[in-house]
């Protein structure tokens, strides 16, 4: 497979994955035929997802860090799987916004594809969500300004992300939010264009998509972003079961509750209603959103949040 026509990387010694020194190299070929070398070393592992083991990649040129996704060529033998991989890349080199993972570079030699992202260091909201159980109104507010800024960029560029769940909201070293893994985005050639793919991850998937008939559009993204919002308010997805197809049909029905045993403010209560109706052309669009009372409430938002609530809530002060 060639992603990459300009460069390649080559292990400097060994035949293994890590070489002895852990040292990856990128040939680069210039048009000219002069062939210049950027050394990368790779250091701590990170986190795997379905294809890529991710390890933080230092450039031994500039020393700037990064995140380095690692995909074995070997197991892209399914057509699928390698259009999916060429599909990500297309898509996610084309983004530049503050509040999506940064796409630096990527090249490839004989056994892996490599793509540098911008290293998020305080992990996802996955792992936040762990540590915190639930997130206090306040960081709800504050991310999700950030979560809407990135989705109204991307449905700008005709991009659906159709994989919105708390694993791809990434947390970067100054606390910005940062959404990433676009292998299941899709690009649109126009605004009314229909997709028909099922694709998503069960606990967020809107049910247009596994209603199928229809086709679906930028309204997924807005309906996953509704889940988000209830899992990080009561601590759990709101069609969670310990089976897939039980949550597909909780959503084909769109039953869930709102626990008593979590407090939860109507403002709140009544944007997540609002937006997880099994109807995409009611659910409210991003502008109207950031319009609701959820973000009215009397207080200010901040830009971002201290590095403490990482590990507990933020004090009322
Ligand atoms: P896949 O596309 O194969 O599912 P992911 O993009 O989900 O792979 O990445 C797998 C894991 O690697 C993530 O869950 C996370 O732990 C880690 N990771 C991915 N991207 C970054 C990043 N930019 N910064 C820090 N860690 C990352």
């Amino acid at each position: 497979m060639a992603l990459s026509s300009r460069s390649s990387a080559r292990k400097s010694t060994s035949k293994d994955s890590v070489n002895n020194e852990g040292i990856i190299e990128e040939q680069i070929v210039k048009p000219s035929g002069e062939v210049t070398i950027r050394r990368y070393s790779k250091g701590k592992f990170l986190g795997k997802g379905g294809f890529a083991r991710v390890y933080e990649f230092t450039s031994l040129e500039t020393r700037k860090v990064y995140a380095g996704k690692v995909v074995v060529k070997a197991s892209l033998t399914k057509s699928r799987a390698k259009q999916k991989l060429m599909s990500e890349i297309k898509i996610h080199r084309s983004l530049r916004h503050a509040n999506i993972v940064g796409f630096e570079h990527f090249f490839e030699d004989n056994e892996n594809v490599y793509i540098l992202l911008e290293l998020c260091p305080n992990q996802t909201m996955s792992e936040l969500l762990r540590r915190r159980k639930r997130l206090t109104e306040l960081e709800v507010q504050c991310y999700s300004i950030q979560i809407i800024s990135a989705l109204k960029y991307l449905h700008q560029k005709k991009v659906i992300h159709r994989d919105l769940k708390i694993g791809n909201l990434f947390i970067s070293e100054k606390m910005e939010l940062k959404l990433g893994d676009f292998g299941l985005a899709s690009k649109l050639e126009y605004d009314g264009q229909m997709r028909k793919t099922i694709c998503g991850t069960p606990n967020y998937i809107a049910p247009e998509i596994l209603d199928g008939k229809e086709g679906h559009s930028y309204e997924v993204d807005i309906w996953s972003f509704g889940v988000i919002l209830f899992t990080l308010l009561i601590g759990k997805p709101p069609f969670e079961t310990n089976d897939v197809k039980k949550t597909y049909n909780l959503i084909k029905m769109n039953a869930y509750s709102f626990p008593d045993t979590v407090r939860i403010s109507e403002q709140a209560r009544s944007l997540i209603t609002r937006i997880l109706r099994t109807e995409p052309s009611r659910r409210p669009s991003l502008d109207e959103i950031l319009e609701h009372d959820f973000f009215h409430m009397g207080h200010s938002i901040p830009q971002f949040l201290p590095i403490s609530t990482l590990a507990v809530p933020p004090s009322d002060k």
